[in-house]
């Protein structure tokens, strides 16, 4: 058969977000490549309903319950169907009609309808790099089980994969992770303390949708990935380093047995990484603006200062510890972070509620699901607790 003619179908779980829209983009422009067959999302009826006027999905999956006559009457007449509320997520993610699904959702939300859709045997694209910090050693053995592609998105994470492309057999010495360090790169607590909402929502590099703004913003983010990549690629913690790189042009980089290091860059541009994984193993031609190594001069590398940044540090001790501990780091950093966009508390007050939380709840070295289940829950309430949310 030509492979040429194959299209895949593509499940977007969040398709409402910064990931899920700019996925769109990228299946508009290369319509002999995918279809979209199932659209997901939380709040956002309207959206939602625009983008299935215009990709004309099989099914969509609106969260919120009291919106599902608002979506189904949008629909009907095309013939789409509608489906509403948490369960539909797991019901959709082991349905026939696609082949890969991207996991778009954003925090711990997105992780039974990704293990569903492993189980069930379906491809997937990881955006979501909280299912992998939640419940990692149970994702990927799912995985393995099931022969299921797990192929990142996150940009690092995509960067790492590509690097690693044909050297199989050849042994990985360290991952190093590029981090651009954030709006606050160079700040010190003085200074953090007063930081409102409005100014860490600013990224300089990239623009994403608010949670993954503000883990960018506390260094969080970086914790985050430093585990995702542990799962992904099989890694010890003490093969995983983070530098600091404005720039954001390096998007990562691997280091093997010889000291040989490759690196992946271009500019930062969340597309390329998507269209990566939707595409894989295929490169797919686009016009998107390049990189020009003569009009950029200086790229820059420095050390991370988790001294500052206590969230990384506190993310090193849970990808360190393992167990429920990332698990639990994760419930109350989205607690936290929440909280935060809410102007309930303060920058630097994310970090005390996220270490606390860490220190309350009982550990746990080889959790199966339901205990992840239980500590996300307990950590949320302790976390919650504190807030007094
Ligand atoms: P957004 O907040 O922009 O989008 C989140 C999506 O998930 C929306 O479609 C939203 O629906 C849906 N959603 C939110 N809460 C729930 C819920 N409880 N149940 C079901 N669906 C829900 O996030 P991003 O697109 O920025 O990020 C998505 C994931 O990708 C995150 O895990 C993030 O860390 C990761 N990522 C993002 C990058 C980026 O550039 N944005 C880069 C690398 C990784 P609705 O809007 O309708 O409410
Ligand atoms: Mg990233």
């Amino acid at each position: 058969m030509n492979t040429e003619t194959i299209i895949k179908r593509i499940a977007i779980f969040g398709s409402t977000g910064s990931i899920g829209t700019q996925a769109l983009d990228v299946i508009a422009v290369n319509p002999d490549k995918f279809a979209v067959e199932v659209l997901t999302a939380h709040n956002n009826d309207e959206l939602l309903v625009q983008q299935a006027l215009r990709f004309n999905p099989n099914l969509v999956v609106i969260g919120d319950e009291k919106k599902y006559t608002r979506v189904k009457e949008a629909l009907v007449s095309k013939g789409i169907k509608v489906f509403a509320g948490e369960k539909a997520l797991e019901e959709v993610a082991v349905m026939d009609c696609y082949d890969l699904m991207l996991a778009a959702i954003v925090g711990y939300a997105g992780l039974r309808p990704v293990l569903k859709a492993i189980s069930n045997g379906k491809a997937i694209a990881l955006a979501n790099k909280e299912t992998l910090v939640v419940a990692g050693d149970i994702m990927m053995r799912k995985a393995v089980e099931n022969r299921v592609p797990v192929i990142p998105v996150d940009s690092e994470h995509s960067a790492i994969f590509q690097c690693l492309v044909g050297e199989t057999r050849n042994r990985i010495e360290k991952v190093i992770l590029t981090a651009s360090g954030g709006p606050f790169l160079g700040r010190k607590p003085n200074y953090l303390v007063n930081v409102k909402r409005e100014h860490a929502l600013q990224h300089p590099n990239w623009t994403m949708g608010p949670k993954i703004t503000i883990d960018s913003a506390t260094l969080m983010n970086k914790g985050l990935e430093m585990i995702e990549a542990k799962w992904l690629f099989n890694l010890k913690p003490e093969q995983i380093q983070v530098v600091i790189h404005p720039q954001s042009i390096i998007h990562s980089m691997v280091q093997f047995e010889d000291g040989s290091i490759k690196a992946q860059m271009g500019l930062p541009d969340m597309k390329l990484p998507i269209q990566y994984a939707l595409a894989f193993p295929k490169r797919i031609r686009n016009d998107m603006p390049r990189y020009d190594f003569r009009k950029v001069s200086t790229l820059n590398f420095e050390e991370p200062d988790v001294k500052t940044f206590r969230n990384l540090a506190l993310a090193t001790d849970a990808l360190n510890k393992g167990g429920n501990l990332p698990c639990v780091m994760n419930a109350a950093n989205e607690i936290a972070v929440f909280a935060f966009l809410r102007n309930r508390i303060s920058f630097l007050e994310m970090t005390d509620v996220i270490e606390k939380t860490m220190q309350n709840i009982s550990f746990i070295e080889k959790p199966t699901l339901e205990d992840y289940f239980e500590s996300d829950g307990e950590a949320r309430n302790f976390a919650a607790d504190l807030i007094k949310l």
